[in-house]
């Protein structure tokens, strides 16, 4: 089977005035892979998963999603951002918005779909999600985890081909982790192409394919989870996880 390219990234440098955050980051990520981004705060992880969104635009370097290179400056960034879909540590819902008007929202403005479609969509979604029952409920009547389950049905309604999370359970109360895990665990196992930002260290040795470490804004080390944890072979890497396991 061909194992295509969804995401490529070249030589990525970002800054921030002075300050040089991304510095020259190269990165692949294949169809149906899962990559479990880690590091301290401030290493820059948020600031590349925001690149590959396109929220933040790169200094220079390339980056090409499913073969085609984007050029912020004169591409549909919307019509990159159905494809790529993110979530992100703080949830992000419409609150004066209903469950499903938060889910139907962008797939009628954004893609046009017919409303009647994205509600029948939007109720799968939720079905998925083991929230079907919260269909009219406002997000501040929802747990954290409930709120974030809800943000990933609300990314899933655009049908993107890849998920980015960026600390997804960070936020959220010891207890309520486990379910938002496990939505995404699913979400993996179907096959999702996903990039994770996470401190999650037990999902990421179980449904990681590839762990990316990133350290001061470069990727200091990868490997698969089984080598990375047990065998890492930088001294960075190896402090990285005397501190976090
Ligand atoms: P991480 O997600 O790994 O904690 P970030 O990508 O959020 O790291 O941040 C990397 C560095 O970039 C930090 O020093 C942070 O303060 C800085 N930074 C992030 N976003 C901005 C911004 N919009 N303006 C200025 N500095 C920023
Ligand atoms: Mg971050």
């Amino acid at each position: 089977m061909d194992t295509k390219e969804m995401i490529k990234i070249n030589q990525l440098n970002k800054s921030f005035g002075d300050l040089h955050v991304l510095k020259g980051i190269d990165m692949t990520v294949y169809e149906s892979d899962v990559v479990c981004l880690i590091g301290a705060s401030g290493s820059g992880k948020s600031t590349l998963l925001r690149c590959l969104n396109f929220l933040e635009k790169k200094d220079n370097g390339n980056i090409i999603i499913k073969g085609k290179e984007v050029d912020p400056n004169t591409d549909n960034l919307n019509k990159i951002r159905e494809k790529v879909g993110m979530v992100f540590q703080h949830f992000n819902l419409f609150p004066h918005k209903t469950v499903l008007e938060n889910i139907i929202e962008a797939p009628i403005m954004v893609k046009g779909v017919d409303k009647e479609e994205a509600i029948s969509k939007a109720k799968q979604l939720l079905s998925k999600v083991g929230l079907e029952d919260k269909l009219d409920v406002y997000p501040n009547k929802l747990s954290g985890g409930q709120k974030q389950r809800v943000a990933i049905a609300r990314a899933l309604a655009m049908e993107p081909e890849i998920m980015l999370f960026d600390e997804p359970t960070s936020a959220l109360d010891p207890e309520l982790v486990g379910e938002v895990l496990a939505t995404m665990k699913e979400l993996a196992e179907e096959g999702m192409t996903m990039v994770v930002v996470t401190h999650e260290m037990d999902f990421a040795k179980e449904v990681a394919d590839w762990i990316v470490y990133m350290h001061d804004g470069k990727i200091v080390e990868r490997g698969n989870p089984e080598q990375f944890f047990s065998n890492p072979k930088e001294e960075r890497t190896q402090e990285f996880l005397k501190t976090t396991i």
